[in-house]
């Protein structure tokens, strides 16, 4: 069985699922296509009303919802509630916005004639989705789609399946019809063969650039629509003018959220030369507070990774990185003693281009330091990566920020705060960071027929 729940906190097994046939694959593609159909002639506002009853199921069980996450993937369980929180607030802004952002849009501009787009369902959707965020992954997905009426098949990371589970019999419990969400614990075939099924419309995958290419290659072969939420690394620019608390609040929360495994993470702090050395006992000072241990206490401030292999992966990659000519100055590189995963901060400098590690999505709690003297060096060391998605710029001046952010190569760039998702805000990157974009009107009408009709 591949699909396992193992916690890695303490190397425990805690359930294990049998894999999905190819006849329940069927079985699912056949409900959800007779949910697509029947979806055509039900007004959205009764999705919407079921929407807000799986929100509502969240909202009232947020402690049961919020421990396996704990339990499967090691977030503290502070940032799993939150992660509940989000989770009721993605759903409930497509439950108040989702049939606004799917009116006609008029298109009179042509002399003698009057047109329109209207928005309509294409289809299901296959959603591939990490352990990292495990809900609000499937929600930013399954929300819009449903409010569209495209039903979606979700294949989750195989570290999280009672998170899926668990999603799946909320849906049950809320009254999600039948064929608009269904979890399968399938291999990588069984996703191909639902990609090339006719009645699968559009494909979503958050995960890595290797996933990413794989899937969106599948996804192209057979001319299916598809968005790629990949990974990033991402800057956050310190500039001489920041407000220091700010500046090193944010960034060591946006490095050290999720045990550093979080998508728009601030993998790479760059900062401007008369800043340097404050910032660098700042956030050494912010570093060291950090307390490694249980997710599931109260008191830890810093989990574990998501598995033994993600902690051998990322220690492999630290060491690369130190045979590749950086430094750690601060943190101990070695792993702690024991069956789970945890992993020591630690704090690096003296990443070259020529390092072998160069532009590596770090994913964990280990952060690059870069010093610049001016805003050209800073927005070189920026861009010159192969990743787009996410940054942050630290200034007292907004506007200066605001126009630093507009020359950093990524999809989105937040201003004295460290990046988040808001459901109000569209979210994706560019380059190796993936297309396409989640959430807001701009999410909902990602997986639509967009038909033009001329009178
Ligand atoms: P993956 O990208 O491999 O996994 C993400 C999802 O894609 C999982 O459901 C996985 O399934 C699935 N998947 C992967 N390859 C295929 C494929 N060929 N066909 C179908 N499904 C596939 O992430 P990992 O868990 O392996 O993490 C590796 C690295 O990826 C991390 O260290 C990090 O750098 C990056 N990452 C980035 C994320 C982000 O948010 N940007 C999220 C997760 C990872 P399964 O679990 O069964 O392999």
């Amino acid at each position: 069985m591949s699909y396992k729940a193992v916690n890695p906190f303490n190397g425990k097994t805690i359930r294990e699922f049998p894999d999905a046939t190819d006849a329940e694959v069927d079985q699912a593609l056949k409900k959800a296509n007779h949910f697509y159909h029947a979806a055509k002639n039900q007004p959205i506002s009764e999705r919407a009303a079921q929407l807000e009853k799986l929100a509502n199921e969240f909202s009232e069980h947020n402690e049961k919802y919020a421990r396996f996450l704990t339990t499967n993937m090691g977030k503290l369980i502070s940032q799993a509630r939150s992660e509940v929180k989000k989770n009721v607030e993605f759903a409930m802004y497509y439950v108040k916005n989702g049939a606004q952002a799917l009116q006609p849009v008029p298109y009179n501009n042509i002399p003698g004639k009057e047109a329109h787009v209207e928005f309509s369902s294409i289809g299901t959707i296959m959603s591939v989705e990490p352990w990292n965020f495990p809900y609000t992954q499937i929600m930013r997905v399954f929300a819009p789609n449903f409010i569209i009426g495209n039903p979606v098949i979700l294949k989750h990371a195989s570290i999280v399946p009672e998170c899926a589970q668990a999603f799946e019999d909320a849906c049950k419990t809320a009254g999600i019809p039948e064929g608009a969400f269904k979890n399968l614990f399938i291999n990588y075939d069984q996703v191909n063969h639902i990609i090339a099924d006719t009645r699968v419309q559009g494909v979503a995958l958050t995960g890595s650039e290797n996933a990413g290419r794989k899937i969106a290659a599948e996804a192209g072969k057979n001319l299916k629509k598809s968005t790629m939420e990949l990974g990033g690394t991402d800057v956050s620019i310190i500039l001489n003018d920041a407000d220091l608390k700010t500046a090193v609040e944010g960034t060591v929360a946006a490095r050290l959220n999720n045990s550093g495994q979080v998508c728009t993470a601030a993998k790479r702090y760059i900062v401007q030369s008369g800043i340097y050395a404050d910032f660098l006992a700042g956030i050494i000072d912010e570093f060291s507070k950090r307390r490694l241990g249980d997710p599931l206490d109260e008191r830890t401030t810093l989990g574990p990774l998501s598995s033994r292999s993600a902690q051998q992966n990322l220690h492999q990659q630290v060491k690369k990185i130190l045979a590749g000519g950086a430094k750690i100055l601060w943190g101990d590189p070695e792993l702690p003693q024991g069956p789970g995963a945890l992993f020591n901060p630690l704090i690096i400098s003296g990443m070259t281009l020529d390092n072998p590690m160069y532009d590596t999505e770090l994913f964990g709690p280990v952060a690059q330091v870069y010093k610049a003297d001016t805003e050209e060096d800073i927005l070189k060391i920026a861009n010159h990566s192969n990743y787009g998605l996410g940054g942050a710029v630290y200034s007292k001046d907004a506007e200066h920020a605001k126009h630093i952010a507009s020359q950093v190569e990524t999809g989105q760039v937040a201003i004295n705060q460290p990046l988040s998702s808001y459901p109000e805000l569209p979210f994706g990157g560019v380059k190796n960071s993936g297309y396409g974009r989640e959430l807001s009107d701009m999410g909902i009408r990602e997986f639509v027929n967009a038909k033009t009709i001329l009178n």
